[in-house]
């Protein structure tokens, strides 16, 4: 079952398909693609020729919607093998964009803007102007699992992060609070990180 090199004229920028062998690896989750599994080459020109780096569709439509789209436009597979809607691999695509998002702003520390929200940790009222961590727990969508943001007082924060569900890890949290709660008084900010007590 060699993936045998053809010629460089006859290789077409794109090629989705059911790989062939279980060796080759994905580009994006650096897993191994079973044999069957649907993945997509993206054709490289290199100075030794030229080849194709292989993803799985899922995870080429998380990082690389463009090239999903143009291999879709090229039709870039053999007739028979049978692919999923292209519009599902643009709501993966838009989806990882969201998650990425969710990811890179927590977790901050706030000012709660309202006497409104309560600890996610112990379900006590958390006071207007009153600081408080924003941290990341795992919720299911589906049978899809999503980190959403949950916000507890800083003396929570400890006993949060043990819950099972917890998406936010202790090692680096200060320096992550610290990175990125951005609109937020310095000194409140460290008033609030140590409250936080031992993690
Ligand atoms: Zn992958
Ligand atoms: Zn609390």
């Amino acid at each position: 079952m060699a993936e045998e090199p053809a010629p460089i004229e006859q290789l077409p920028p794109y090629r989705l398909e059911g790989a062939r062998s279980a060796r080759s690896s994905c580009k994006g989750c650096r897993k191994k693609i079973d044999k069957g599994v649907l993945r997509l080459g993206v054709l490289i020109e290199g100075p030794f020729g030229s080849g194709y780096l292989w993803f799985h569709l899922k995870c080429a439509a998380k990082r690389r919607i463009e090239d999903v789209e143009a291999a879709y436009v090229e039709r870039a597979w053999d007739e028979g093998v049978e692919v999923p809607e292209l519009e599902s691999l643009r709501k993966i695509a838009a989806e990882n964009a969201e998650e990425k998002k969710t990811r890179k702003l927590a977790p901050y520390v706030e000012v709660a803007p309202s006497g409104r929200s309560k600890c996610k940790h112990c379900s006590e009222t958390i006071e207007q102007g009153a600081p408080r961590v924003v941290l990341l727990r795992a919720v299911e969508f589906g049978n899809q699992v999503r980190n959403g943001p949950i916000a507890v007082h800083p003396a929570c924060v400890a006993a949060a992060l043990e819950a099972p569900d917890s998406a936010t890890e202790a090692p680096g949290l200060v320096a992550a609070l610290r990175e990125n709660s951005t609109d937020i008084d310095p000194k409140v900010l460290e008033r609030a990180i140590s409250e936080l007590g031992s993690l």
